[in-house]
């Protein structure tokens, strides 16, 4: 059994456009992923060659025998969603009217993704691409550009105002804008409207959920600002392995004093930024600092130790909601689990959420 022609296009037209956007890469960024990039690819194709069997007995929408019934999954649109917030936040506000495919599973992170051949079959056939944008997922945003089909494809996290990070002289936006809750609430509103557009007889449904999803949000981002504000004024000094937390300290009013790496987690720390941060929490005598739920945390821990300062034992949700039974099993839930990992590890007075009568009215 073989690839679809159309399959094998996309592939051969994303492998292009990989190689495209490398070569519009600085040439410190060239260095950099040159040939990395090149074995990534290639292993994606050889991949797909692989899985062609599985991808055969796949049955495209709409080829099976007609079905008059509205929960048919054949007959309500379908939404893939890129990041597991995304997934999440559609969820809420599309319930079962929507096939929801959410291309990355719990713990995986966006900014290495690459794609797999059921990924390219599931934006092939989707109604409707939601994505975060801002460059936090770039394989998946080659491959939507590459696909390039008719359905709709929305940056949902440019819904909101972006932080410009400096990095080595170029501007650039920071995608990690969920960390700051009103930030959710823009993103919430786009991901209302995209569905309301590829589904119009489901807007009363999808303006009421998104309503009362808001309501969550809106008691959600009070209460964080109120749990952070227990922390001594001194110790608001955050400190995590990765730089997404910036949107989080900028609403909440901590300083991120440090990480040991930037906005993507393709890069790898200097022996010379490790030492740097070590100084910088003894000479600020912070009390904790964070390991990340989609990152090895390896190097934090030795950043810890040598640092004589105490590992939060929970670890940050950063980039992606947790597995399902985990604390930080929802976007409400990873906020929630995220600020009661800080306010105790930094010596303040947490207290559990409690979404107001508004907020709790829909809640399921
Ligand atoms: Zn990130």
């Amino acid at each position: 059994m073989s690839l679809s022609p159309q399959a094998v296009r996309h592939l051969w037209a994303y492998s292009r456009a990989h190689f495209r956007s490398q070569r519009g890469a600085s040439p410190i960024q060239q260095r950099r992923f040159g040939l990395h990039s090149f074995c990534k690819a290639t292993a994606a194709l050889v991949l797909t060659l692989a899985l062609a069997p599985m991808l055969g007995s796949c049955t495209n929408r709409g080829t099976g025998a007609a079905s008059t019934s509205p929960n048919d999954p054949e007959n309500r649109p379908s939404v893939v969603a890129t990041s597991t917030i995304i997934a999440d936040l559609t969820q809420e506000i599309a319930g079962d009217e929507i096939v929801l495919t959410s291309i990355l599973r719990p713990g995986d992170d966006p900014h290495v993704y690459e794609p797999v051949p059921a990924d390219i079959k599931a934006v092939e056939r989707a109604d409707l691409v939601l994505y975060n944008g801002f460059n936090l997922e770039p394989a998946l945003i080659r491959l939507m550009a590459a696909v390039g089909q008719d359905a709709p494809q929305i940056a949902v996290g440019e819904a909101a105002d972006a932080l410009e990070m400096d990095k080595a002289g170029q501007k650039q936006p920071d995608p990690h804008v969920w960390g700051d809750v009103r930030n959710a609430i823009a993103m919430v509103n786009a991901i209302r409207d995209a569905l309301i557009e590829i589904s119009p007889e489901d807007e009363t449904l999808f303006i009421s959920n998104a309503q009362t999803l808001n309501a969550q949000l809106n008691d959600l981002d009070t209460w964080v600002y109120r749990q952070i504000e227990t922390i001594p004024k001194e110790k608001r000094l955050l400190v995590t392995t990765h730089d997404a937390f910036q949107y989080y300290a900028q609403a909440y009013e901590l300083e991120m004093l440090g990480t040991l790496i930037g906005i993507s987690t393709e890069e790898q720390p200097s022996a010379q930024t490790i030492q740097a941060l070590v100084s910088e929490i003894k000479a600020r005598q912070v009390p904790a600092i964070f390991a990340e739920t989609t990152i090895n945390p390896q190097l934090i821990q030795t950043v810890a130790a040598e640092a004589g300062v105490k590992l939060s034992p929970q670890a940050l949700y950063s980039d992606s909601i947790g597995a399902v039974g985990s604390p930080g099993e929802s976007y409400i839930k990873m906020i929630e689990a995220n600020t009661k990992a800080i306010v105790e590890a930094l010596g303040g007075r947490y207290q559990p959420f409690v979404a107001s009568a508004a907020g709790a009215a829909g809640a399921k």
